[in-house]
């Protein structure tokens, strides 16, 4: 059983897809588990005129999924209220505050309070100051802000958002969402990492010979349009998830497990990301779009989409991290929709012995695989002999498939995250200056693609991206491990 923790939630944007998907069943796990009890209540707040008894059947079906008990789910829900919301108007402010308030009183919280703001972000900066000038902070306990990606759209519109933000509430309680690192699976790069001494010693340029990150997705843009068209897949994924994962796999060690020591060395590793001129962009970064096959429409065939559109929903690149133990050593990484599987997978392949005894028998490549979804497994390809007469050689592999009663069940990133921001902890969320860092490097392949005319690849729905993709890697003698197949 967790910590039980007092608080009251107030979530701006509570009848959205995200509220609903993620956040109500992720906080009826916390409940579960006993990090919430009696002490906190959650009121929802959004344009819509609902009743709080409307928005208790939302959350009690938005959590029917998570084979809630009924009687569980009915207590649990009876801690929501409703509050009907325009962000813009003062007036609301005020009957929030009293709302919020009572409820501290009633449910003797102490007043911490936990704002997530699940909507657009040119809200933020509004919402904050309402927030202070309104005095729906409090003085006696915490006031922590949980956002929502994406935190901006390039470094000047995100210090902009940093700022409308910063004014009122201190970095240390600005919790910015990036849910790969709520990921069991990518947690574990820090343990693998440093905690084996065996990696400790070869994770490093004089033994990886290349690291490979894919993030693929089966899906095409769905509902999300709108904002996709003016994101595109290098500010989705890359500039956040890829970009953090890249972090992990390259910081120095950190003096402790702590949020301050992890953080640190993660700014300093993105820090270290080599910018690229316009010349080497065009060399190492390809984006491209899906087009119509297999039954599925192409980008520019889908509702809501440009018949011209620029947007890429596919990138692959190749990047550096120029610091002591990584500088030289080839990051690929590629994110794109409509692939032919969702998975999200990391390689890292060592170099090869360099000397081969058993020639002219070949020798496979030692390889780290930390598949992060759909299944969460780590796979080591080594070398081993062939059973029997004689001496030949056979690849084989080393794996760790984490499972309880033979069932492979991970918490939710969101409820390790919820759980991590009650808690105070903010290792797991992204510092404002990995944000910076994270742009700076983004915007100048933006930039370079914005001012000239490099070519936007295709690739067919299903497909594992463009060929270009693939020949990135060829020029260097590589090739993808992750091809599209179930390992
Ligand atoms: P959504 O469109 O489903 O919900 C938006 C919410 O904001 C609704 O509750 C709406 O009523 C409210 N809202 C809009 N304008 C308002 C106003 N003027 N005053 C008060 N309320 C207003 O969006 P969503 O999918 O839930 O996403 C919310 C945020 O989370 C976005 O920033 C999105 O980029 C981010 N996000 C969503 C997902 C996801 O899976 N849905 C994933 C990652 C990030």
């Amino acid at each position: 059983m967790g910590t039980e923790q007092r608080a009251l939630f107030i979530i701006f944007g509570g009848t959205g897809d995200l509220a609903k998907r993620k956040l109500y069943p992720s906080l009826f796990n916390l409940y579960r588990k006993g990090f919430l009890n009696e002490n906190f209540a959650v009121i929802g707040t959004a344009r819509r005129p609902w009743t709080d008894e409307y928005f208790q059947k939302v959350v009690t079906d938005a959590i029917n999924s998570e084979d809630a008990l009924a009687e569980d789910a009915t207590q649990f829900a009876s801690h929501f209220y409703y509050q009907s919301h325009n962000v813009n108007d003062t007036e609301h402010y005020i009957t929030l505050r009293n709302l919020a308030d009572k409820l501290d009183r009633k449910y003797e919280i102490g007043g911490n309070r936990m704002f997530y703001l699940a909507m657009s972000p040119r809200f933020f900066g509004t919402i904050a100051e309402h927030l202070k000038s309104q005095k729906i902070v409090t003085t006696e306990g915490y006031n922590r802000v949980i956002v929502e990606k994406p935190f901006g759209r390039d470094f000047a519109s995100a210090t902009e958002l940093n700022d409308a933000i910063g004014r009122y509430f201190p970095e240390k309680d600005v919790f910015r969402i990036d849910h790969y690192l709520g990921k069991e699976m990518v947690q574990n790069i820090l343990a693998v990492r440093f905690g084996n001494n065996l990696f400790r010693a070869l994770w490093n340029n004089r033994y990886i010979d290349n690291i490979q990150i894919t993030l693929s997705e089966a899906l095409g843009v769905e509902e999300r349009a709108g904002y996709y068209e003016t994101a595109g897949a290098l500010r989705d994924m890359v500039q956040n998830h890829i970009l953090q994962i890249v972090a992990l796999l390259t910081m120095n060690m950190p003096a402790s497990y702590s949020e301050e020591d992890i953080r640190r060395e993660k700014i300093y590793a993105l820090k270290s990301l080599k910018k690229y001129t316009p010349a080497q962009v065009q060399a190492n970064f390809i984006r491209a779009q899906y087009t119509a096959a297999n039954g599925q429409r192409g980008y520019r065939e889908e509702e809501k989409i440009a018949s011209d559109s620029a947007t890429e929903t596919f990138v692959a690149g190749k990047l550096f991290v120029d610091n002591e133990n990584f500088s030289g050593v080839p990051i690929y990484v590629r994110t794109g929709k409509r692939l032919s599987q969702k998975r999200s997978r990391i390689d890292i392949a060592f170099k090869t012995m360099p000397t081969n005894i058993f020639a002219p028998q070949p020798l496979g490549q030692n390889v780290l695989t930390i598949n992060i979804e759909p299944e969460g497994k780590i796979f080591l390809q080594i070398n081993v002999k062939q059973v029997g007469q004689g001496f030949t050689l056979k690849k084989s592999h080393l794996d760790f498939f984490p499972t309880s009663n033979g069932k492979q069940v991970f918490p939710e990133a969101y409820e390790k995250l919820f759980a991590d921001a009650l808690a105070g902890d903010a290792t797991n969320f992204t510092h404002w200056e990995e944000v910076a860092y994270s742009w700076k490097f983004v915007d100048a392949i933006r930039t370079a693609w914005d001012q000239h005319d490099y070519a936007l690849e295709e690739y067919p729905c299903g497909s594992m991206g463009p060929v270009a993709a693939d020949k990135l890697l060829a020029r260097d003698g590589h090739k993808w491990f992750y091809t599209g197949q179930e390992h």
